[in-house]
């Protein structure tokens, strides 16, 4: 069973703990706006590489000596790694065998079935939520919310690991009734679970451009106060936040 990944990046600081190397699969469920890696929304991505299970592991493991010096691991991002659960199955079951740290960074959106499995195998789960609203949801990714919310309940009933990741988007994300919304959404929540906030850079902007693909949140710029506010409102909850 082969896999089709976009992208290996190594020495990444962002993507959970230590140093990380993180394996981009091709594919993607979502369509967001503001999508920084809208190259691998497509499941048949032009630069998507083909890879085996083990030859996934040679590439991941010659970073081990990394690993081990700074307690990191690999992460599996994307596209939505839950596109391909099979072939991810199997590769963090060898990661597992071989005491590689593993990592899901998801958008939630998958069969509930599959996203216990793959949770149930990774030493933790990167979970973003994006719009507490369904009709927001829908209209800035393409698709609802409804399974995105049940699964992250279903992980968190069933104690799973996680970091929550807040993407803040300007005129998006960032509106104090969204974020009223996740605030709730999290306090109803049986388990306390890091929260980290993504601030929004327009690098994508430039990439869009290079992709001839229109970019439907141009100009969108993130201000400090803003950003301040969202902050101030978890505090407020005693929400402890990291940006
Ligand atoms: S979920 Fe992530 S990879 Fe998928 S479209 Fe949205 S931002 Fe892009």
């Amino acid at each position: 069973m082969n896999g089709f990944v976009a992208n290996i990046q190594r020495f990444c600081i962002h993507d959970g703990p230590g140093i990380r190397t993180t394996v981009f699969f091709q594919g993607c469920p979502l369509n967001c706006w503001w999508c920084h890696n809208v190259e691998f929304i497509p499941i048949d991505g032009q630069t998507t590489r083909e890879y085996s299970v083990d030859s996934l592991l040679e590439e991941i493991l010659k970073d081990r000596v990394f690993f081990e010096t700074s307690e990191g691991g690999v992460t599996f991002s994307g596209g939505e790694p839950l596109t391909q659960p099979h072939f991810l199955n199997k590769v963090l079951k060898a990661c597992r065998k071989r005491n590689i740290h593993t990592a899901i960074d998801t958008s939630g959106y998958a069969q509930r079935n599959i996203m216990l499995e793959i949770a149930s195998q990774a030493n933790l789960l990167l979970f973003d939520l994006k719009l507490f609203s369904d009709k927001d949801h829908i209209k800035y990714t393409g698709v609802s919310n409804k399974i995105i919310l049940d699964n992250l309940i279903q992980l968190d009933e069933q104690n799973y690991p996680m970091r929550i990741r807040i993407p803040l988007i300007p005129g998006i994300s960032d509106q104090v009734e969204n974020i009223q919304g996740i605030i709730e959404l999290i306090q109803s929540l049986k388990n306390t679970h890091p929260v980290d906030i993504l601030p929004y850079h327009q690098m994508a902007e430039e990439k869009y451009k290079r992709l001839e693909i229109p970019y439907k949140i141009k100009g969108a710029r993130q201000k400090k106060h803003e950003l301040q506010k969202v902050r101030n409102m978890f505090k407020k909850h005693n929400i402890t936040v990291n940006i």
